[in-house]
């Protein structure tokens, strides 16, 4: 840090992303990438948009937007395109969060939500989720502030009805819920279907995951017209181009090529299900994950025992510090064949620490 360092960033905590190595190739189970490649329309797209690259991309985002609210059955005022969710994420930190509406989100839940309040110095409550990491619904009902739920939540993969979400958001109209789907692909049941109805809900979601473009950075929201402009605001008070050219392209090739993003969502929830099978033979037990990672602990090593033996021998997974959560690891569920890999591994890791 340098002596310039204004004082209200000196005591600020960044987020830590997982490891992106590039000593050693790893199995990489660490940050739930997708393991297929991107549609082959999004690839030849933003290929052929970097022969634009001399020109500023469109500020409003409009055929990506289009394509976007489309695909969700939206109408395009409904929808914000951003650089990644994270982006989104932030400018709802900074549309509605402040020293009189703190931001509300469970204690054991995605690690940025803190770095985004202490950036934007706004006051967090974390809500404690109970021992076996589910939500405890009273007091989500309960808590005032603008709520954070992810929804798979993370790291622990367990998922919310649609019903419960409902709920949630219907308790307090003068609240705002933000719902983070960037694992709802996997398994779950958008909340995107219940913006017409309530105009305090912000749902968000991310080309990362489940249409494998974590690299282009494209994330978006859903909320109403009023909702939606309010992040406009911040975002053309930030970065207006925030979108660039090749991955607005490749967005709109990923949107049109349905069959390829379904087939590849149902080829990672098959291959979530082997894992869990043949982990829980060895040992390992672990949440009911609806997202496209699992969260495991074993009956005898520790979570980092765990982790360094699997680093080890170059299957890199996500282990995390915090007290209640340290025993576990959190496993990016990749293709069968990384599965295989895996189970191999940690056979004989077994083996070997018997
Ligand atoms: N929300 C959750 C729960 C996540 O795990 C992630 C990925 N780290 C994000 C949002 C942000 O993803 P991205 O910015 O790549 O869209």
């Amino acid at each position: 840090m340098s002596k310039f360092l204004v004082n209200k960033y000196q005591s600020l905590e960044p987020y830590t992303p997982g490891e992106q190595p590039r000593e050693r190739k790893y199995l990489k189970l660490n940050t739930n990438e997708s393991p297929f490649p991107p549609s082959e329309k999004a690839i030849a797209l933003a290929a052929k948009e970097a022969e634009r690259l001399m020109l500023y991309s469109d500020p409003e985002c409009k055929e990506l937007s289009a394509k976007m609210a489309e695909t969700l059955g939206v109408s395009a005022e409904n929808v914000i395109m951003t650089n990644g969710s994270d982006e989104v994420l932030n400018f709802a930190f900074m549309a509605y969060c402040d020293e009189s509406t703190p931001a509300i989100f469970p204690d054991i839940t995605y690690g940025f939500y803190k770095v985004f309040a202490a950036l934007n110095a706004v006051p967090y409550k974390e809500i404690p989720l109970l021992a076996d990491f589910s939500m405890p619904l009273a007091d989500l009902l309960s808590a005032r502030g603008t709520l954070f739920i992810a929804n798979p939540n993370a790291p622990s993969g367990i998922l919310l009805p649609l019903s419960e979400i409902e709920k949630i958001v219907a308790a307090d109209p003068a609240r705002i819920v933000v719902v983070d789907e960037a694992y709802i692909d996997f398994g779950g049941e958008s909340a995107v279907s219940l913006i017409a109805e309530y105009d305090n809900l912000l749902v968000t979601g991310t080309f990362s995951k489940s249409r494998s473009m974590a690299g282009a950075r494209l994330g978006f929201g859903v909320a109403s017209a009023a909702l939606i402009a309010d992040l406009h605001r911040i975002r053309y008070s930030t970065n207006p181009y925030n979108v660039n050219r090749m991955t607005a392209a490749a967005g709109i090739g990923a949107l049109s090529d349905k069959e390829y993003f379904e087939e590849n969502c149902k080829k990672i929830i098959e291959a979530r299900a082997y894992l869990a099978r043949e982990l829980s033979a060895l040992g390992f037990s672990m949440t009911d994950s609806k997202a496209n990672f699992l969260f495991v602990r074993h009956e005898r090593m520790s979570g980092e025992a765990v982790y360094g033996a699997l680093r080890e021998r170059g299957v890199l997974v996500r282990h995390f510090g915090a007290p209640r959560i340290k025993d576990y690891n959190r496993i990016t569920v990749g293709s069968m064949a990384e599965m295989e890999q895996l189970v191999e591994v940690m056979k004989e890791i077994l083996e070997e620490t018997k």
